[in-house]
Formats: C-alpha cells, sequence, structure tokens
C-alpha cells in the first residue's frame, strides 16, 4: 500500500474473483459460472461488423436500443431499465444510492459485502436456515435495503415470486433488491410484479444465460422513479459505460430468443444428469436452479477435492465460510466437459 490512499480506503478487503487462466487449453474451467454455449453467433456478427465509426464516437449514454430490446425480452417497458457494465456496475449503484442499512444473507455473492465496504454502508447478513434456505422471514419489516439472490450464490436454492411478494409487502418502505444473475435456469423471475411495487428491483446480466461474461453488460428493472434515480447516479459517475461493440452485441443477444432457449434447456439437462451421476457417486447436492451445482461428500472435505481436481486440470470453486466448507460449486459445462469430471472423481475417491 501506498502512503497516499485514503484512509477509508486502507482497510478494504477486495473481492476475490475466480480463477481465470491465460489460456484455456487442457484446463476445464468450472469455476467462475460462465456459459460453456457462448453468446448467439448474431452478436459476433454484431462484433465483426464493427467499424471505424463505432469507436470514433463515444457511445449513446441512453442505450437506447439495447435498453428496447432488454425492455422486450423482460415483459417491462423501457423506462422501467437501466443498463450498466456488468450487473456489477448496476449493484454498486445500488449500495452507493440505497445503501444506509443494508441487509443480506450471510451466504451470498461475495461482492456484496465488498460494496457495502466501499460505499460505507452499515451493512447486517442475516442467516441461512439450516438446509441453507434464505430465512425470508427474517428480511420482513427491516429498516433498510434488502438484497437478496435469487437463485442464491454459491447455494443454487430459489424463492419463488409468491414469496418475493410477501417480502415486497412486508417491506412497503424499504427498496428490496432481486439479484436474478441466475433467474434464467429455471428459476421464477420476479419481473411481472415491476408495475404493482415501486419497492422492487431486480438486478440482471448478460454474463451466464446469454453467454457474454467477457462483455460486461447487465441491467437493473424498477419503476420509473427508482430507475431515474440509478439513472442520476450513472450520469454522476460514468455517462458512457457500456461501448458501443457492447451495446450492439447484447442487443443482438437479448433478440435472438431461440440461441437462449436452447442453450439454457442444454446447460439445465446436463445439470440434472452431472447431480444424477455425482449423488451415485455419493454426493449430496443442493439441487440447484442455476448453472452450477453446489455439493458436497461426507468422505471428503471441499478443500480436498476441490484441490485434486485443481491437479486434474479442472478449476471448481470452494469457499472457506465454515457453514460451506465442505461443498465445492461446479459450474455446469459441457457434457464432454462434465463426462471428464465424473470420471475424474471417481479416479479421486478411488484414492481417498
Ligand atoms: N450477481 C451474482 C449472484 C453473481 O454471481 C455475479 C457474477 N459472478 C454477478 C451478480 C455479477 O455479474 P456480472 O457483473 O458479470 O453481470
Amino acid at each position: 500500500m501506498s502512503r497516499f490512499l485514503n484512509e477509508n480506503m486502507s482497510g478494504l478487503t477486495p473481492y476475490t474473483p475466480g480463477e481465470q487462466p491465460k489460456s484455456r487449453e487442457n484446463i476445464i474451467k468450472l469455476n467462475t459460472n460462465e456459459n460453456p454455449y457462448g453468446p448467439s453467433p448474431k452478436a459476433l456478427k454484431a462484433i465483426h461488423e464493427t467499424d471505424e465509426e463505432m469507436l470514433i464516437l463515444y457511445p449513446d449514454p441512453d442505450a437506447t436500443e439495447l435498453t428496447k430490446s432488454i425492455a422486450a425480452a423482460c415483459g417491462v417497458r423501457p423506462e422501467q431499465v437501466m443498463a450498466g457494465n456488468g450487473s456489477d456496475e448496476t449493484l454498486a449503484f445500488v449500495f452507493m444510492g440505497f445503501g444506509n442499512h443494508i441487509y443480506f444473507p450471510e451466504i451470498s455473492y461475495g461482492f456484496y459485502s465488498v460494496f457495502a465496504s466501499v460505499f460505507g454502508c452499515q451493512f447486517h447478513a442475516v442467516p441461512l436456515k439450516d438446509d441453507l434456505s434464505l430465512d425470508l422471514d427474517a428480511f420482513k419489516g427491516v429498516d433498510g435495503t434488502v438484497v437478496i439472490a435469487n437463485p442464491n450464490a454459491p447455494t443454487g436454492l430459489a424463492v419463488s415470486r409468491d414469496e418475493i411478494e410477501e417480502l415486497l409487502k412486508a417491506n412497503r418502505d424499504h427498496l428490496v433488491v432481486i439479484d436474478e444473475a441466475y433467474v434464467d435456469f429455471g428459476a421464477e423471475s420476479a419481473a411481472p410484479l415491476i408495475d404493482r411495487y415501486d419497492n422492487l428491483m431486480i438486478s440482471r446480466t448478460t454474463s451466464k444465460s446469454l453467454g457474454l461474461a467477457g462483455l460486461r453488460v447487465g441491467w437493473c428493472m424498477a419503476c420509473k422513479e427508482v430507475i431515474d434515480d440509478m439513472k442520476k447516479i450513472k450520469f454522476s459517475f460514468n455517462p458512457y459505460n457500456i461501448d458501443r461493440v457492447a451495446m450492439a452485441a447484447a442487443k443482438e443477444a437479448l433478440d435472438d430468443r431461440e440461441h437462449f432457449a436452447d442453450t439454457c434447456g442444454r446447460i439445465m439437462k446436463t445439470r440434472g444428469r452431472t447431480e444424477r451421476e455425482l449423488e451415485e457417486l455419493g454426493f449430496r447436492s443442493t439441487h440447484s436452479m442455476t448453472n452450477f451445482i453446489f455439493v458436497e461428500h461426507e468422505k471428503m472435505p471441499g478443500d480436498v477435492y476441490f484441490r485434486k481436481l485443481r491437479e486434474r486440470n479442472i478449476l471448481v470453486r470452494h469457499f472457506d465460510t465454515e457453514k460451506i466448507k465442505n461443498y465445492v460449486r461446479i459450474t455446469i459445462g459441457t457434457d464432454e466437459q462434465m463426462d471428464r469430471l465424473i470420471s475424474e472423481t471417481k479416479e479421486i475417491l478411488k484414492e481417498i
């Protein structure tokens, strides 16, 4: 640390991203929930058609065309949408603007506590139930903004839209933010509630179901007044937050509903059979509704399984947090990748 850093930043513990190897050669990368099938070919075409003009000019700060496509894909109106540089950016704006007191699950997306520290929020970590599911009752009536990932990460467990609605009713005077990064793999979106609840905000991303983690485009949805507040923050921070190439590609990916449905369907099918095969080997799974599974084996601590897979060039994610330290989180890859995972796991189990 230099001697120039502001005092309030010197105590930060930054977010630790999963390992990103320089090359994917010989590595099976199942550690950061990317989509193995990648984006729509139409998104790639938009990137290839990038011309000089697109790069000389600043991008549209309102992301007008992209916003229209997001609204059409999610069944909301364009004025209920704001796009961001990955959903990490829109979530950061939430903590920046609405986070005096902020409540989120004790085990969830690791960035929430980092955002809370960087923006000086008082944060309250709400325990999960013993079965690792969200304790929604514990969020009801709290005096601050609620942020919940649905499905939650890294457990993969989802709550229903009706349960979210109960939470919205119980917290009428506070914002409730539902991070739906993984919602497209079988969970229920709360988007249809936006017209009825002005305290609801939803965060979404192109990184998982649309195969564009490298592009950095996400968005939030809420009533117009909350979106206008988010725009006030964005225009005070980085008006040109999405580059022109990313905007054009994300729009094409959102418009290609066929590619989206096909690839999400394949991932969910592979998830089901991977869970079954691991269960036959003695693993217990939380039955995730995401593009990853969360599994434990009574004979093998999570860090041992993680390390042994790493030695075999398979990257998965392990968290040291006490309650989940026996688990590993495994992104759903292609069927061939999951076959390799299963066969290497059989070898590992023979060793221990
Ligand atoms: N929310 C959750 C729950 C996530 O797991 C992630 C990605 N790891 C994000 C948000 C951020 O996604 P992105 O910035 O790629 O849109």
